[in-house]
């Protein structure tokens, strides 16, 4: 891993081109798989880098090439596809990772480098669930801090980016996060380091074990950590769910790897072996 990925091509060369791929999530490491084995690849017409905020100890290993820490904002991001000569842009982070996607929207519109948004879909609730929706993570301690909840177990999924804000409650929380959490936390806890995928039975012994009332998750989307809903409608327990932030808007959307794919395709490959301006 280099903090800058692979040198950049020289501007105005029949080189390859570069497609970044902001990751951190399990379809960004899919579209780099999809991409890494594609003939533009083998025959290094084309070349993928994934990009990690840089936060996590051991990250999953993307296909293709990794750079590794931030840009320095979206001035920073614009930097880099500038001096490597990006043919197209990626947000494949997290749905709750607002910053780095207002930055790649800001990044795409200074440079003129195509931007896809990739973005699973959220969750829909279904019958048997108790959800109660809440604007953001302040919102979600706010309905916990409800008076009729004081004796509650909650677990919370919500990441240890997001724990600050459930500081204040006096209830036990069970917290699991994949790094241990920072210092702002709520004072009745149990930490899990844990990661997914997780299974319905492991949610199921894990809500039993913690005599768990109440489930707190952001609405991240995805089948791999989809498996605490299960256990919590089984259960017949109400979940609060974190909204996620709007997309920036005007920049078109993905919901899988393979359609990031065949937007690339339409967009990059077309012109791969076109000689430069
Ligand atoms: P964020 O708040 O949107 O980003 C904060 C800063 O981290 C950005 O301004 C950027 O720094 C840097 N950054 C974030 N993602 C980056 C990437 N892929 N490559 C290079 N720099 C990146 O994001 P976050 O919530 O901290 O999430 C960080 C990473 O973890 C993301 O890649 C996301 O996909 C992943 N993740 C997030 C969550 C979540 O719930 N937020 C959950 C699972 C995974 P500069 O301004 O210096 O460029």
């Amino acid at each position: 891993m280099t903090p800058d990925g692979p040198p950049a091509p020289p501007r105005g060369a029949a080189g390859a081109r570069t497609v970044l791929v902001l990751g951190g999530t399990a379809e960004a490491r899919c579209l780099a798989a999809l991409l890494d084995r594609t003939p533009a690849a083998a025959r290094r017409a084309l070349t993928v880098v994934t990009s990690l905020a840089g936060r996590t100890s051991q990250p999953r290993r993307p296909d293709g090439a990794l750079r590794s820490g931030g840009f320095g904002g979206a001035d920073g991001l614009a930097a880099w596809l500038r001096a490597h000569d990006a043919a197209a842009l990626v947000d494949a982070t997290h749905p709750f990772a607002a910053a780095i996607t207002a930055h790649a929207a800001q990044a795409a519109r200074h440079t003129g480098v195509p931007l896809l948004l990739l973005r699973r879909p959220g969750w829909t609730q279904g019958p048997g669930d108790r959800w109660h929706w809440a604007r953001d993570t302040a919102d979600a301690a706010r309905l916990l801090a409800d008076e009729r909840r004081r004796d509650d177990r909650v677990f919370l999924s919500t990441g240890r980016q997001d724990l600050a804000a459930f500081a204040g409650l006096g209830q036990f929380c069970l917290i699991r996060c994949v790094e241990p959490p920072g210092p702002v936390l709520p004072v009745r806890r149990h930490v899990v380091l844990d990661r997914g995928p997780f299974t319905v039975e492991g949610e199921r012994a894990l809500l039993r074990d913690h005599r768990i009332d109440v489930l707190v998750t952001k609405d991240s989307g995805g089948a791999s950590t989809a498996p605490k809903l299960t256990a919590a409608r089984e259960s017949g327990l109400p979940v609060v769910v974190v909204r996620r932030p709007a997309p920036p808007p005007g920049v078109p959307l993905a919901a899988t790897p393979e359609e990031a794919a065949a937007w690339l395709a339409a967009h990059v490959d077309a012109d791969l072996d076109a000689p430069r301006p």
